[in-house]
């Protein structure tokens, strides 16, 4: 069994760039597609994978050449893939445009990860020092996830993207909850102070900041994490960036605010460079960067 289990999407990004985004009924055309690897969960995965951990994928493709481009980039990073199930729906597929200004809509057709059921995270826990699981699959499913992982001692992280209503229970069973600005305002409302989401339930919270790095909260108190100063060119999938490389690093056993000091160094990086995936740093790289 893998150190790192991350449960979660696997999605084919295809983005096309556009002076405009179309209005209803009207035609826009675009530039040349790119298409992508990406998906909350695969990112997570690839991202810690390629920081040297021991990583696994639970998740859902079709039986596609999209589900082929996962699998393969997933396999390229050093990813498990015996938990990926083959399922009878199309790859989930992100349909991204970019305007001028650096701006993104997506609009995600789940497909195969909209059938990604409870039950198949049962018995998968064995081994496994830290869950890590993201909300473009089913809600019940991420639930039973947490349960399950933190019945089998598992220490059980949840990137809480994109935004949705959990269980008390659910929270209560977190170790890690994970939100940006956004997300956190959605569950306490503005001008709360990030400390509240410790009420909410779990052990710990970090919250990301975008170029502002994250915050750390812990019964011990709140931590700011400064990010270094660089300049971005794309940060589609910095997040999923940031929860890989502080998965990975719970896993080694280190602090959380250690995890977190990492993890802003990771995400940095990644959104120096074009697309999500393919931006993530390996270790040998951070290690260069940061020396
Ligand atoms: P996304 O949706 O773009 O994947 P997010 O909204 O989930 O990201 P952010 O808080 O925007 O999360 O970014 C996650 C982390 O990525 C930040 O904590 C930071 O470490 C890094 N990051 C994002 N933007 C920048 C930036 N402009 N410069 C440096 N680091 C950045």
């Amino acid at each position: 069994m893998s150190d790192v289990l991350v449960i979660g999407s696997a999605n084919a990004d295809l983005v096309v760039p556009a002076d405009r985004r179309p209005a209803g009924g009207e035609t826009v055309l675009g530039g040349d597609t790119t298409v992508l690897p990406g998906g909350k969960g695969a990112n997570t995965a690839v991202a810690a994978a390629k920081l040297g951990a021991d990583v696994a994928l639970l998740g859902a493709i079709g039986d596609d050449a999209y589900g082929r481009l996962l699998t393969d980039s997933l396999r390229d990073a050093g990813v498990r893939t015996d938990l990926l199930r083959t399922v009878e729906r199309p790859t989930g597929i992100a349909y991204i445009t970019v305007t001028p200004d650096g701006e993104n809509s997506i609009l995600v057709s789940p497909g195969a990860n909209s059938v990604l059921e409870p039950s198949a995270v049962e018995g998968v826990f064995g081994g496994v020092e830290v869950m890590v699981v993201s909300l473009e699959i089913p809600l019940p499913t991420v639930e039973r996830a947490v349960a399950a992982a933190a019945e089998a001692g598992a220490r059980t992280l949840l990137n809480l993207s994109p935004a949705a209503e959990l269980s008390a229970r659910t929270l209560a069973a977190l170790d890690v909850l994970l939100v940006n600005e956004h997300e956190a305002a959605w569950l306490l409302g503005s001008g709360v102070a990030p400390a509240k989401l410790l009420d909410l339930g779990p052990r710990s919270a970090v919250v990301t900041l975008g170029a502002r790095g994250a915050l750390v909260i812990t019964e011990d108190g709140t931590t700011g994490i400064p990010s270094p100063k660089v300049e971005p060119v794309d940060t589609t999938g910095a997040g999923d960036a940031f929860t890989g490389a502080l998965a990975a690093s719970l896993a080694e056993g280190v602090t959380l605010e250690a995890a977190a000091r990492k993890a802003v160094q990771v995400a940095a990086i990644s959104v120096t460079r074009q697309g999500a995936q393919p931006s993530y740093p390996s270790d040998a790289e951070l290690e260069r960067v940061c020396a």
